[in-house]
């Protein structure tokens, strides 16, 4: 699997991890500092939970620094 790109936490500025569960084949993002997250992405055949959630993150850090 590639090298997903996350960006550091808009929050705190601490890095940013996946978590996945394979009891419920889900997938998020969290951060390592403040531990906010995104919400859960469910495994698709077609789509991956990681690149979902990794694109939530690294979108919703773009918007926190839009908001200044
Ligand atoms: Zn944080």
């Amino acid at each position: 699997m590639p090298e997903i790109e996350l960006r550091f936490c808009p929050f705190c500025g601490k890095k940013a991890m996946f978590i996945q569960s394979d009891i419920d084949s889900e997938s998020y993002v969290t951060c390592s500092g403040c531990f906010c997250r995104t919400r859960k992405i469910h495994y698709s055949a077609e789509y991956g939970a990681n690149e979902r959630a990794a694109e939530i993150w690294n979108r919703r850090v773009q918007d926190e620094k839009n908001k200044d």
